[in-house]
């Protein structure tokens, strides 16, 4: 499986799949160990990379993760099943923001896709959350670029990162989370049900 693994990251390098960082996947992989992690929603599948290290933490790990684009899809397919990883993972082509998940709950929900549809993501899928579950949402530094306003010039990037902007001042003024921000990889943040601070064990 390690070698499959290194032909993805070198594929996501070659194609411009924007693949998670190290630190950031070792961070999700932890806290799936420490706390116990049976169910994974991945929004964002990309070519399963992150899906496929998210299910090898355990045998017990089931991941439904969504991916809305053809070939991405395509290639998560052929890269699951190579790993052996197709009883555990469970791709769906679609928008996210079209999928119905009724009757489905997760402990931990990864939103890994559009960065300017954040907002709307928490909001349709914290009601998948199991209780004591957790949310952790990718690239709130998007590149580097959410600190460094001035070195933008393209308008459509200063969009997205105004809408990453306006999406974290939404975590911290959420009043039924807490969110916690770390500076790992391109930034990540952590957010679990006010109630449920106690039980978190984020290591
Ligand atoms: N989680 C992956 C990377 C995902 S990249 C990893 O770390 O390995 C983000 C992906 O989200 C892209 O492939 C893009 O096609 C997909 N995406 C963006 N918006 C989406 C949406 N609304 N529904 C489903 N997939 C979406
Ligand atoms: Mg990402």
């Amino acid at each position: 499986m390690n070698d499959i693994i290194k032909e993805m990251e070198r594929y996501a390098e070659a194609n411009n799949v924007p693949i998670i960082e190290k630190d950031s996947i070792e961070f999700i992989r932890k806290y799936i160990k420490l706390n116990n992690v049976k169910s994974v929603l991945e929004l964002g599948t990309a070519i399963g990379y992150s899906a496929i290290l998210m299910a090898s933490t355990d045998k017990s790990v089931e991941v439904t993760t969504i991916e809305r684009d053809e070939k991405r899809y395509r290639e998560a397919v052929k890269n699951v099943n190579e790993c052996g990883l197709d009883n555990q993972i469970n791709i769906v082509f679609n928008d996210a923001l079209d999928v119905n998940l009724a009757g489905h709950k997760y402990d931990l929900i990864f939103i890994d896709a559009a960065k300017g549809q954040y907002i709307k993501f928490f909001e349709k899928f914290e009601n998948y959350l199991n209780p004591g579950g957790i949310i952790i949402t990718d690239n709130l530094h998007f590149h580097g670029l959410v600190e460094n306003h001035e070195n933008i010039e393209s308008k459509n990037v200063l969009g997205l990162v105004n809408k990453i902007e306006k999406y974290i001042e939404f975590l911290k003024e959420n009043e039924d989370y807490i969110t916690k921000f770390y500076d790992i990889g391109d930034g990540i943040s952590v957010s679990f049900r006010k109630n449920d601070e106690n039980v978190k064990n984020i290591g």
